[in-house]
């Protein structure tokens, strides 16, 4: 599945019928298809819901501060969450969930072809490294996959509620001008994510947001 595809059939998508009976809209995503920089949240949340975009409210304000003060704005990130419709009572996405909606993020991971992929949270940490431990063990540690850095760290709503957690991403989110600046990981052990050669990728994404 391509990212047009992907983006088509995500916006009409009922295969998970309690996240699409209880959306308002589908959170696709967002972000240049040229960026260097991916992030994954976890679900949309309430304000996402209604906006029908990643990272609103004060998740979004504390994740524009932490992007701004590694000199990077959203504008130039492209921005996205496990799963594409916000759970009921803003729980978290069950495994089947994610399992889902994983297609639609490896199309999104294909056709951007980042260089770095910030995990936030534990729940995308897992998902995107393969690995057992939680976000609180495993953040900080740069890991190369798919001839990208997969970087997970926490949550942002963790973030928001706790100090010490909050300096704690502010720590690793100052690591990523050297990540971005540094060349590619030449190892390429893979979670079965494919890699778009530079002339098969969109400078923009087409003009939905
Ligand atoms: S979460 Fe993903 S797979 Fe589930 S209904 Fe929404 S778009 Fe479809």
């Amino acid at each position: 599945m391509d990212f047009a595809e992907a983006q088509k059939e995500a916006l009409d998508c009922r295969k998970c019928g309690p996240l699409c009976q209880a959306r308002t809209k589908v959170v696709f995503g967002e972000g240049p298809l040229n960026a260097g920089l991916f992030i994954v949240g976890e679900a949309p949340g309430f304000n996402e819901d209604r906006e029908g975009k990643p990272f609103q409210g004060a998740s979004g304000m504390l994740l524009d501060r932490l992007l701004g003060s590694v000199g990077l704005d959203r504008e130039r990130v492209y921005l996205t969450n496990l799963v594409k419709c916000r759970p009921p009572e803003g729980r978290s996405p069950k495994p089947a969930e994610i399992n889902a909606c994983r297609p639609y993020l490896m199309a999104q991971l294909a056709a951007v072809d980042p260089k770095v992929v910030i995990a936030l949270g534990d729940l995308a940490s897992r998902s995107l490294t393969g690995r057992k431990e939680s976000a609180s063990r495993i953040r900080g540690r740069v890991i190369p996959l798919d001839g990208r850095y997969v970087f997970p760290t926490l949550s942002l709503s963790r973030a928001l509620y706790t100090p010490a957690d909050r300096a704690l991403l502010i720590s690793d989110f100052s690591r990523l001008p050297e990540l971005l600046a540094s060349e590619r990981p030449s190892t390429y052990e893979t979670l079965n994510v494919s890699r778009a050669t530079t002339a098969e990728r969109e400078p923009l994404q087409p003009g939905l947001w």
